[in-house]
């Protein structure tokens, strides 16, 4: 008997020393609008500042490289083409959600791993339905098809979502809760918040967790309040869930940091920074579960592409990050407080001083403070401030970009913060740049051969041993 002991125990260990690592746990990490400029700048933002670690902890990963992104339809991608190409390995149209060119539909990620009898996990800090999150949960030709995208999620290969809430379509006249009640209908249980999450891995069946507003996005970090769910929560959540159900075999978990993008598209510097910041957070509860199981667990991370055109440097050999400190909302929080100072409801209009306006940017942003504005500046401010408040002004004068109405006065002093601080963004859209590629875990240096964004998803799948079907 001893002997039969020593040889099964002789055989485990030969095993064992021969056994490859084994990819069992799969984090696919995107930044959407993430360039390795704002990378990098994030990293002195939060040096100079303190608002957070100085290291970004996957910018120091043992694999480091970059990818290509452009999609079919052109050299600059949108969310949509980048995240079928991220998911599904296949070069599309812009706006297209996981379908071809010809708008044929191409199976993603999620249905590889589920195929294999893996668990899954969709997360992210925007809509449950928005671009990014949709490629791995439906197929459809435009990412405007929110609704229909909503309700390919109630039958995806999806064990565990989250996100703020569900965006729906204003010609539908569904309110922001019907796709969570679609969800609870459909048998899946729906979890409202921080205290909600506690009791995620004893939920049977699929789950699905939303921020604690009713809004189809969580707050920007920078104007998160207490109680405010935050990705970290949503990716610990997650783990927990996909842990106990599929502990066993493994999992597959694509999170989202969505609104990197956000502060992108408003030249919003001390956004997308804080943004990036909160998307290393959840990193760091991913590094801890990887600590668990350093052998099994694959990290990869990237960008569906670089939004805003982010130049480090504007003019000047010099870049000062602890300018932007003074600045402690969002554009869009800001042109909030911005209306409620100078148009308050129910009060007769009366045209602010320019002065006023100044002790306005000052308290708010700096500006005339720690901050110098130079005369070409203030005078480019004046000049704002006249058609918004002068006479014949539109008194608001909104700036749309993508996602945000903001007062271009708002936009336009946080835009001056950020040249003075250094930091000139080219426009209020997409970039062709390449992106930033990061791996850590088994097999990471497979990552080295990347160069295209479509060459990510079937690699992980063959690490992980997915049926690509
Ligand atoms: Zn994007």
């Amino acid at each position: 008997m001893r002997r039969i002991l020593g040889i099964l125990f002789l055989a485990a260990a030969l095993a064992g020393c021969s056994r490859e690592p084994q990819v069992k746990y799969v984090f696919y990490m995107i930044g959407d609008g993430m360039g390795i400029n704002q990378v990098m700048a994030t990293e002195q933002y939060n040096k100079a500042t303190g608002n957070g670690p100085e290291t970004i902890n996957f910018a120091h990963f043992p694999m480091r490289g970059f990818v290509t992104t452009v999609s079919s339809s052109s050299l600059v991608t949108d969310s949509a083409a980048g995240g079928t190409a991220l998911a599904c390995g296949v070069k599309t149209y812009n706006s297209a959600i996981g379908v071809d060119p010809d708008g044929n539909p191409v199976s993603s990620l999620t249905e590889w791993a589920k195929a294999a009898g893996y668990g899954t996990g969709v997360a992210t800090t925007v809509g449950v339905n928005h671009a990014t999150p949709a490629c791995f949960m439906a197929h459809t030709s435009t990412r405007r098809n929110y609704e229909d995208i909503a309700t390919q999620y109630l039958d995806a290969p999806v064990d565990f979502a989250a996100g703020g809430g569900f965006i729906t379509e204003r010609k539908s006249g569904h309110d922001a809760a019907y796709f969570e009640h679609k969800a609870d209908s459909a048998g899946i249980t729906v979890l409202r918040g921080i205290e909600a999450f506690s009791g995620v891995e004893a939920v049977e069946g699929r789950v699905l967790c939303l921020g604690n507003r009713l809004e189809s996005d969580l707050p920007y970090a920078i104007d998160r309040e207490e109680g405010d769910v935050a990705l970290s929560h949503f990716v610990d959540a997650g783990i927990r869930y996909l842990e106990s159900h599929f502990g066993d075999k493994g999992f597959f978990f694509m999170v989202e940091g969505g609104k990197i993008d956000y502060g992108g598209h408003g030249n919003d510097a001390a956004a997308c920074f804080q943004e990036l910041t909160d998307f290393a957070r959840a990193m760091d509860v991913v590094l801890a579960f990887k600590e668990r199981h350093p052998d099994n667990t694959l990290i990869v991370v990237t960008a569906d592409h670089e939004t805003g055109g982010l130049m480090l440097g504007a003019g000047k050999y010099e870049i000062h990050p602890e300018l932007l400190a003074a600045q402690k909302r969002s554009t869009p929080e800001l042109t909030s407080l911005f209306k409620d100072t100078f148009f308050p409801e129910g009060k007769p209009y009366k045209a602010p001083s320019w002065e006023a306006v100044k002790d306005f940017f000052k308290a708010e942003l700096g500006l005339w403070d720690s901050v110098e504005v130079s005369e070409k500046a203030e005078s480019a401010l004046k000049e704002t401030y006249e058609k918004t408040f002068g006479k014949g002004g539109d008194r608001n004068l909104g700036e749309s970009n993508l996602y945000a109405v903001n007062s271009k006065m708002v936009s336009d002093a946080v835009r001056c913060l950020n040249a003075a601080a250094g930091y000139q963004w080219s426009y209020g859209s997409h970039s062709g740049s390449p992106v930033g590629l990061y791996a850590d875990g088994p097999a990471a240096a497979a990552f080295g051969a990347v160069r295209d964004n479509t060459e990510i998803a079937p690699l992980i799948a063959s690490l992980a041993g997915y049926s690509r079907e």
